[in-house]
C-alpha cells in the first residue's frame, strides 16, 4: 500500500473536485435508495389506504413529490458527479504523467535506459491510467459506501432500532469483508494481468520494428508467435479476471437476498412495536435499495493488484535517484570558453573497467584539437561527461575557468553545440530538424545552413517542408550526420564538441566537412573525435587516447617527429 503513497499527495492539488464528485455519488446514491424505499412504502400504504377509510385523510401529495424529486435527484446527481469527478480524474492524470516525465528526463541517459522503449511507453500509456482506479473505483466507493450505510442506519433507528442496527452491522461487515476478500483472490491474477499487458506491448513493437529484418533472417514467424503467446497469457488473465466480477456481483446479490429474508422476517412482527403495517415495505426495499452502496466496491478490489503492480512499476522511475544533478542557479565564468580535464577518472555503472583513467587535458579558448584512438578507447565518453550525461568518478572539469557542476543546464547547453556519433532525426519536417538547434532562426539561415554542410537538395521538392524520418525521406548515414552538423553551425555555441563527423562519408565530403573548420568554427573551441588520422595537421594539438589514458598530446608534425603510436597509426593509413 506504501507504493500508492506518492500518488495520493498528487490528490492535495485536486481536493476540491475529488471531494465534490464524492459528495455528488453520496447525494445520488442517497437519492436512488429514497426513490426505493419511499415509493415501496408509498405503493403498499396508498394500497392499505384504499382498503381502509383512511382513504380520505391519506396524503398523496407528499409522497409523491417526493419521489419525483428523488428520481430527478439522481439522475442529476449521476450525471453531475460523472462529469465532476471525471473532470477531476483527468485533471490528476494529466498531473501525473507530467510528474512522471519531470522525474523520467534527469534519469536518461543513466538507470533508465535499462528499461526498455516500449515498455517506457507502457508505463507512461498504461499504467498511469491505472492510477485513476485509486480514486474512481477504490477511495470514492468506500468513503461514499461508509457514509451511506450510515446514515441509512440512522433514518431506519428512527421507525426500529434493531431493524436499523442489524441492516447497518451487516451491511458494514459486508463493506469489509468483500475488499480483503476479493483483493486476495484477484491479486495473483492482476499483478500478472499488468506485466502480460506490457509483455504484449512490448512484443508487438519488437516485431514491428523489427519486422524487414526478421523476415531476412526467417525468424518473422518465430517472433509473430511470441505475441500470441503473450496474447494468450493475457486473454487467461482477463478470463480468470471477469469470472472474479462475475462471482462477485453474483455472491452480493445472494446476499441481498439472505439479508432480505431476514429483514422481512425480523419486521413481519411489525416495525417499532407497531402492528404490521406498511412501514414492512419500508424496511424491505431499504435494504434491497442498501446493495446499491455495495455494488460498487464488489469487483472494484481486485483491481487493487493490478493498480498496485502499477503503482510499483511507476515508483520505479519516480523514486530514482538521476545520476547527475544540475545546479538550479546559472554560475558565473569567463567568456574565454576553455576546456579543462583535471585528473579525471570516470566507469560506467557496472562497468569493470575505467572508461577513462586519469585524464588530464586542456583546450584553451578558440583552440581546437582532435582526439583520436581506436573504437572503445573513450573518445566518446570524454564528450559525455562534458555535456553531463554522467558525473566524473574522481576529479573535475572546468569550462571557461568554472566546475562544470556549477553550471546551470539551459546554460550549459547554450554553451555547447554537439553533434553526437549517432545523429537522430525527428519524425517531422526538415524545418523542424533543423530549427530544433535555434528555434528563432530565420528560413534563410536554415537554408544557409544546408548549403554550408551540402544539403540543399534535401529541400529541392519541397522546401523545408520535406518529410523526413518514418513515412518520409530517409537518410543515409552520412546526411544524417551532416543535418547534424547544420544543427551545430545553427546553435551557434562558442564551444563544439563533435563525435566522428565525418565517419561514413566519401571523401570529397569530407574534406568539404573539415574545411566548415576554416569557415564557421574558427573562433570556437572545439574537440573534434575522429579515428581517421587525415587532415590532422590543421588543428592546435592532438590527444591520442588509448584504453582511457592518454598516450601521446601534441601538434601532428611534433608527434610524426616523435615516431611513436600516433606515428605508427598513421603509417598503417
Ligand atoms: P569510443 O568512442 O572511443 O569508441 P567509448 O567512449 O564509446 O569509446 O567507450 C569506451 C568504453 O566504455 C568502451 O569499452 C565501451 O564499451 C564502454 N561504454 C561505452 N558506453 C557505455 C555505457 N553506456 N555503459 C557501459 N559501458 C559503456
Ligand atoms: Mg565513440
Amino acid at each position: 500500500m506504501r507504493d500508492l503513497l506518492p500518488y495520493l499527495k498528487l490528490y492535495k492539488k485536486h481536493w476540491f473536485g475529488l471531494s465534490l464528485g464524492m459528495l455528488l455519488s453520496f447525494a445520488t446514491l442517497f437519492a436512488s435508495i429514497g426513490l426505493l424505499t419511499l415509493s415501496g412504502w408509498f405503493i403498499s400504504a396508498s394500497a392499505v389506504a384504499g382498503l381502509t377509510i383512511a382513504r380520505e385523510t391519506f396524503n398523496y401529495m407528499l409522497p409523491g413529490a417526493g419521489v419525483r424529486g428523488a428520481a430527478m435527484a439522481r439522475t442529476a446527481g449521476r450525471w453531475g458527479e460523472r462529469v465532476v469527478s471525471h473532470n477531476a480524474t483527468f485533471k490528476l492524470l494529466t498531473d501525473l504523467r507530467i510528474f512522471f516525465f519531470t522525474k523520467l528526463a534527469p534519469l536518461i541517459p543513466g538507470k533508465a535506459v535499462n528499461i526498455r522503449d516500449a515498455d517506457m511507453l507502457n508505463r507512461l500509456v498504461a499504467d498511469v491510467d491505472a492510477m485513476d482506479h485509486v480514486y474512481l473505483r477504490l477511495i470514492s466507493p468506500i468513503v461514499v459506501g461508509v457514509f451511506g450505510i450510515l446514515c441509512l442506519t440512522a433514518v431506519l433507528c428512527w421507525f426500529d432500532l434493531t431493524l436499523g442496527l442489524t441492516l447497518g452491522a451487516i451491511l458494514m461487515l459486508m463493506l469489509i469483508v468483500w475488499p480483503l476478500v476479493f483483493y486476495r483472490l484477484g491479486k495473483e491474477n492482476g499483478e500478472s494481468l499488468t506485466l502480460n499487458k506490457a509483455e504484449l506491448r512490448i512484443k508487438t513493437l519488437d516485431w514491428l520494428q523489427g519486422y524487414s529484418e526478421l523476415t531476412l533472417f526467417g525468424a518473422e514467424s518465430r517472433y509473430r508467435k511470441a505475441i500470441t503467446n503473450a496474447q494468450t497469457k493475457l486473454l487467461s488473465n482477463q478470463l480468470v479476471h471477469a469470472r472474479i466480477s462475475g462471482m462477485a456481483q453474483g455472491l452480493l446479490i445472494l446476499a441481498n437476498g439472505w439479508l432480505l429474508v431476514l429483514m422481512l422476517w425480523l419486521a413481519a412482527d411489525g416495525v417499532g412495536g407497531n402492528q404490521p403495517d406498511p412501514l414492512i415495505a419500508l424496511m424491505a426495499f431499504a435494504t434491497m435499495a442498501s446493495f446499491e452502496l455495495l455494488m460498487p466496491i464488489a469487483g472494484a478490489f481486485q483491481y487493487l493488484g493490478q493498480t498496485l503492480t502499477s503503482a510499483k512499476r511507476l515508483n520505479e522511475v519516480i523514486l530514482a535517484e538521476p545520476e547527475v544533478t544540475f545546479s538550479a542557479q546559472s554560475a558565473t565564468h569567463s567568456n574565454d570558453y576553455s576546456i579543462k580535464f583535471n585528473k579525471v577518472s570516470f566507469a560506467y555503472p557496472d562497468a569493470e573497467q575505467l572508461a577513462l583513467r586519469d585524464v588530464s587535458l586542456e583546450v584553451p579558448a578558440g583552440n581546437r584539437l582532435a582526439i583520436v584512438g581506436q573504437t572503445g578507447s573513450g573518445k566518446s565518453t570524454l564528450l559525455q561527461l562534458i555535456s553531463r550525461y554522467w558525473d566524473t568518478n574522481s576529479g573535475h572539469i572546468e569550462l571557461a575557468g568554472t566546475d562544470i557542476k556549477n553550471w546551470s543546464e539551459p546554460q550549459l547547453r547554450e554553451s555547447t553545440s554537439i553533434v553526437s556519433q549517432k545523429v537522430d532525426i525527428l519524425n517531422g519536417t526538415l524545418r523542424d530538424n533543423l530549427s530544433m538547434a535555434s528555434p528563432n532562426a530565420s528560413e534563410e539561415a536554415l537554408l544557409n545552413a544546408l548549403k554550408s554542410v551540402s544539403l540543399s537538395h534535401l529541400a529541392e521538392d519541397n522546401g523545408l517542408d520535406a518529410w523526413l524520418g518514418d513515412g518520409g525521406r530517409q537518410l543515409s548515414g552520412g546526411e544524417k550526420r551532416r543535418i547534424g552538423i547544420a544543427r551545430a553551425l545553427l546553435h551557434n555555441a562558442p564551444i563544439v564538441l563533435l563525435d566522428e563527423p565525418t565517419e561514413g562519408l566519401d571523401k570529397n565530403t569530407e574534406q568539404q566537412v573539415m574545411s566548415l573548420f576554416e569557415q564557421h568554427f574558427a573562433d570556437k573551441t572545439v574537440i573534434f573525435i575522429t579515428h581517421r588520422l587525415v587532415h590532422l595537421e590543421r588543428f592546435d594539438a592532438i590527444c591520442l587516447l588509448e584504453d582511457g589514458e592518454i598516450l601521446e598530446f601534441g601538434h601532428h608534425s611534433n608527434l610524426i617527429e616523435a615516431r611513436g603510436r600516433y606515428f605508427e597509426l598513421h603509417q598503417t593509413l
